[in-house]
């Protein structure tokens, strides 16, 4: 029983990480993550950080991509080696694609989006043109809102999800919430992402 319990649940998880392989670790690569500031620190919102938020949403999206790995493994498990292993890991990574399908059919926002990217291009124009906050703006993306840098003003209500990059509670604790937020913003811990 223990042992049947043990495949499924390794072959779960074992799909859980592969469809998360994008998101987890491609945008982390040090060379990637020199035009920004350390995390937790706020991000001027320049078009670096407007076409990091594009990587993001394209990450997010290649975990479908992903989840081919563990449908195919677990297709072969099934008829080959452990089923319970093939079935947990059939069952995760389905779920995934059933659920992020759905959300997109139903208009569920993903953590990192186009109109996310166009809201923030457009707090940049604002704060390029005339009617800008004050003289010096600076448009900086803190855990909760976009505010600026010299006066203080909130120049866009939104959270920040996670934008790739290493992270400053270390690679363990990390690692456990973004598997746990999946890059969302976790603005209840009153810490970023
Ligand atoms: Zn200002």
């Amino acid at each position: 029983m223990w042992l049947e319990f043990f495949e499924f649940f390794s072959g779960a998880v074992m799909a859980y990480l592969i469809t998360r392989i994008p998101f987890l670790t491609f945008p982390r690569v040090k060379s990637w993550n020199e035009q920004f500031p350390p995390h937790p620190e706020p991000v001027y919102v320049d078009s670096h950080l407007i076409q990091r938020v594009l990587h993001m949403r394209t990450f997010y999206w290649l975990a479908i991509v992903f989840a081919l790995i563990p449908l195919t493994f677990g297709w072969v498990s099934l008829g080959h080696g452990s089923a319970l292993f093939g079935f947990g890991m059939w069952s995760v990574a389905g779920w995934l694609v059933l659920s992020r399908v759905t959300a997109f059919i139903s208009g569920e926002e993903a953590p990192a989006t186009k109109q996310l990217a166009m809201r923030l291009q457009n707090v940049k124009n604002i704060s390029d043109s005339e009617e800008s906050c004050c003289p010096f703006a600076q448009p900086m993306w803190e855990v909760t809102s976009v505010r600026c840098k010299s006066c203080g003003k909130i120049l866009l209500m939104e959270p920040r999800p996670d934008l790739g990059r290493p992270r400053s509670d270390g690679w363990i604790m990390g690692f456990v919430r973004l598997i746990i937020s999946d890059g969302r913003a976790m603005i209840s811990s009153d810490e970023e992402e």
